[in-house]
């Protein structure tokens, strides 16, 4: 292979781990490393700390909202930077993008790829496969390769030295949607990764009204709170951040308690290295039970309230 890797995310942290993704596969691959801005000069001065020749592409017709007019301009870089691989972050914008570019580029792709190798050459990708019961590792055969990246896979590349920006032009072709308002997300402080202990509900908890019962129980645990993906973006009774599993945060903490969740394998992947788990569940046969330290066949609604006395 000849050429260049680019390495593009519009998020600054993001963009920083995929360097070091970059520079783990790049010798091996016989590619240099390169990376692309847009409209972001926070970010280009961030890049070339790391010694890195970046690109920039300032203009203003170019939505960084606008997936379709974003893919165009990385499509066009990619032509004038010369390079086969392209690396973007899987978050949902970066999903978007790697498949419109990869069109635009008759290239082949890859999203939610957790890790990158090179065997006998190839650029191997793992994958999660059946739900993530197991972990596939998947080639792209076209000669160009548009990757996305979980992200918080890779640590971001630490400083060091001082590399240079080269500004390119491209054509702007925005796709026609109009940006009306940019809001910031509105985030949960809390960092379920670091709690000791995880009170975690699932939809076998049968109204909101129900969850300061649950939030005491945490309290008094001197845990948090998290919960299974439906609680969050079905009900959205709990905020995204603290869902576990899959699409969620991988917990290992000393003591999990699990209440109403059946533990379907997208959520277990994500609580299986807790130290001790207990599950309360109405169904003696779900499958959360047979990986679950202590079981209790019993209602939430009877337990929680009872546990919470005897601790308190
Ligand atoms: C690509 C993909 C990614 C996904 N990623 C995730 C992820 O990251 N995290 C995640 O959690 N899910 C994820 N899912 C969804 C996952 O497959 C399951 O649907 C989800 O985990 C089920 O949530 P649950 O256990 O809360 O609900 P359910 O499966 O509905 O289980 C509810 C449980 O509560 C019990 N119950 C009912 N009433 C009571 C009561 N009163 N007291 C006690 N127990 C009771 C029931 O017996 C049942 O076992 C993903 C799915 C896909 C396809």
């Amino acid at each position: 292979m000849m050429g260049n890797i680019l390495v593009y995310s519009d998020n600054n942290n993001y963009a920083c781990e995929l360097l070091s993704a970059a520079h783990n596969i790049a010798p091996d691959l016989g590619l240099s490393v390169k990376a692309l801005s847009i409209n972001n000069d926070d970010q280009a001065e961030r890049l070339v700390l790391r010694c890195i020749e970046a690109y920039r592409i300032k203009d203003e017709a170019i939505q960084i909202a606008d997936t379709a007019a974003v893919a165009s301009a990385i499509s066009q870089a990619v032509k004038q930077i010369d390079a086969p691989v392209i690396l973007l972050s899987s978050n949902r914008r970066g999903k978007e993008l790697a498949g419109r570019l990869a069109y635009i580029i008759d290239g082949g792709c890859l999203t939610d790829v957790g890790g990158l190798r090179i065997n006998e050459g190839k650029l191997c990708c793992q994958r999660n496969a059946l739900g993530g019961a197991t972990v596939a590792t998947q080639v792209i055969e076209s000669e160009s390769k548009v990757i996305a990246i979980i992200p918080k896979v890779y640590d971001m590349m630490a400083e060091g030295g001082k590399g240079t920006i080269t500004d390119i032009a491209v054509e702007a072709e925005p796709s026609g949607i109009t940006v009306v308002e940019v809001m910031p997300k509105v985030k949960d402080s809390v960092d379920i990764e670091a709690a000791e202990v995880l009170v975690v509900v699932g939809q076998g908890l049968e109204s909101q009204d129900d969850l300061p019962m649950v939030e005491n129980m945490a309290k008094t645990l001197k845990g948090e709170i998290a919960c299974t993906k439906p609680v969050a973006t079905d009900k959205r009774w709990l905020s995204e951040e603290r869902i576990i599993g899959l699409s969620g945060k991988k917990c290992n903490p000393d003591l999990a308690i699990l209440l109403g969740i059946s533990g379907q394998v997208q959520f277990t992947v994500g609580i299986r290295d807790a130290k001790t788990i207990i599950s309360v569940n109405t169904d003696e046969n779900a499958n959360i039970m047979t990986m679950s330290d202590y079981r209790m066949v019993a209602d939430i609604k009877d337990v929680v309230p009872e546990l919470v006395q005897k601790l308190g």
